[in-house]
């Protein structure tokens, strides 16, 4: 006889990031000699249609929320996405669920800490047992502060030399299955789909018409799918370094992992120890260096370097960014975000951005640059915004620490180099090829003028069917000059801060 067990614990598992049935220990925790247990997503119907968040996030996301119902199901399990706020909503489940126990992943951030630091107390009042688990980091990032005498550490190498005191991360935990599910079974009712169904793009006010097909489709199961890929790309490699970027790598690859990473459907530490026997089967078991976890130790360096600091999203009130008089340019802004800046490297960067929701590292790099320092002066902050209504990657703590890191206004200050952003698209992609992908009304320029169309002949641009200001924008800012310019401002705030530092010595 399989049923539920009186006197065995009611849980519910809190699904957040951690998308996942693999490597997923608070999950477990939840089913551990437990009579029943529901897997709970929230999601509020109305913050969904009022949020920043884009048409392809949201895809993404119900797109992993779907395959985790569908795994679930698999073990006579489902996913119960509850319409409301937990903090609303919570007390009620507890009791009408006769819930004894709530387990949930550690979620680092801020945000994240107070949130879980209400629903704690929730459950206490409730006489609710809370069981938290670390799996969304590979290592325990309080630890990793406290090593570094209470403060986080502000440099990679401090980081790297700080981790490489720790222990190794854990090894991940066994996905769930029907055996260690056991004895305990997921009540559902018949109007299931109706009340706790994953939502469609249309109910949470989405026109979808002509919305083309995700280009990066969401959940656990594409994850373990790329994961597999990607090593046999690594495998190929052999020597491990990250591959150059060429025209090609600007382009989605069916290899890429960092939204997955970000909302969980891939456990990191499943990565990391992939990695590490690869790499041992390949180098005939040799050691392998810190190096090989090079971008997964990143990850783990902007969200340690978050944790403790509510304000790590802002300028003012951040102890750790630099104040920069930044203009506001609302018209400027704009253009950037809408890919109307007149510089096709730009503007195929944000056109893909938009329609596909990633862009290449060094692409980041480049319109991050173009927005802040190196030609429009224009805050970080807002460029990180639109980066997380757009990027299916946008992770809080990454996105504002590499925001802050391209802008020079924290963790890196070398402002007297500035992408040039004709030159830097020209050596990556010399034919053109991104552009043309992207921005096909410059299609018929010749490789010689696709990075600035506005020096092309006027019998090129009539043959190529484009009037650059007319068909397409002339360039917005003259770079020479207002790289120039800026390369200077940000001279004399290094000084300034230079000299008050020493007056404060
Ligand atoms: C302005 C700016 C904003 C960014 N915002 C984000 C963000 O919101 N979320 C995000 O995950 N990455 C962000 N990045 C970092 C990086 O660009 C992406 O992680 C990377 O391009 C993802 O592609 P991939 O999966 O092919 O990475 P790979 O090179 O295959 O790396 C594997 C994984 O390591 C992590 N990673 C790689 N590079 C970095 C890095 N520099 N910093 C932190 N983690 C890294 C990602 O999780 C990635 O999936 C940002 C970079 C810049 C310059």
């Amino acid at each position: 006889f399989k049923g539920p067990c009186t006197m065995a614990p009611n849980s519910i598992h809190w699904f957040r990031k951690g998308l996942r049935l693999h490597d997923n220990p608070a999950l477990l925790e939840a089913v551990k000699g437990a009579g029943t247990v529901r897997c709970v997503y929230f999601l509020d119907p109305w913050f969904a249609g009022s949020s920043n968040l884009g048409v392809n996030r949201w895809r993404f996301l119900l797109q992993c929320l779907e395959d985790l119902d569908a795994n679930l199901r698999k073990l006579n399990s489902r996913l119960f996405v509850v319409r409301g706020q937990p903090a609303n909503v919570f007390p009620r489940l507890f009791k009408e669920w006769k819930v004894s126990r709530l387990t949930f992943e550690y979620d680092s951030e801020p945000f994240g800490k107070e949130r879980d630091a209400a629903i704690k107390k929730l459950a206490k009042e409730a006489g609710v047992e809370v069981i938290v688990k670390t799996s969304h980091t590979l290592y325990d990032l309080d630890q990793v502060i406290e090593l570094n005498g209470g403060q986080p550490p502000l440099t990679y190498k401090r980081f790297q030399t700080l981790i490489s005191r720790m222990d190794p991360p854990e090894l991940p935990v066994d996905t769930l299955s029907g055996g260690l599910m056991g004895r305990c079974v997921t009540p559902v009712g018949d109007d299931h789909g109706e009340k706790y169904g994953v939502p469609s793009l249309e109910e949470l006010g989405f026109d979808t018409e002509g919305l083309p097909s995700a280009v990066w489709p969401g959940g656990e199961t594409e994850a373990l799918t790329r994961i597999e890929r990607h090593l046999e790309r690594k495998a190929w490699v052999a020597n491990f370094e990250r591959p150059r970027m060429n025209a090609n790598s600007l382009l989605a690859s069916p290899t890429g992992l960092s939204p997955y990473l970000r909302f969980g459907c891939l456990s990191c530490r499943l990565f990391y120890f992939k990695l590490t026997d690869l790499y041992r089967k390949v180098k005939k078991n040799s050691h392998p260096p810190l190096s090989l976890y090079g971008q997964l130790l990143w990850r783990e360096f902007f969200y340690t370097a978050a944790t403790t600091n509510p304000r790590f999203d802002k300028m003012e009130g951040n102890p750790i960014c630099v104040r920069i008089p930044w203009d506001r340019n609302p018209e400027a802004l704009a253009k950037w975000a809408e890919a109307k800046t007149g510089f096709p490297w730009i503007d195929a960067i944000m056109t893909q951005l938009r329609q596909e929701g990633w862009i290449h590292h060094l692409a980041r790099h480049a319109v991050a640059c173009f927005l802040t320092r190196g030609d429009l002066w224009i805050s970080w902050e807002e460029g990180m915004k639109v980066f997380e209504e757009l990027l299916l990657d946008a992770d809080w703590s990454v996105n504002a620490g590499s925001w802050m890191w391209l802008s020079c206004s924290s963790f890196f200050q070398q402002f007297f180099h500035c992408y040039c952003p004709v030159g830097f698209g020209r050596r990556t992609d010399p034919n053109g090829d991104f552009i043309r992908r992207y921005l096909p009304i410059l299609r018929g320029f010749p490789a010689k003028y696709i990075y600035d169309p506005w020096n092309a002949p006027e019998s090129v641009q009539a043959a190529a069917k484009c009037v650059i200001g007319v068909h397409y924008p002339k360039p917005m800012v003259n770079h020479a000059e207002s790289s120039r310019l800026n390369i200077e401002r940000m001279k004399q705030i290094y000084q300034q801060l230079s000299r008050y530092r020493g007056l404060g010595q």
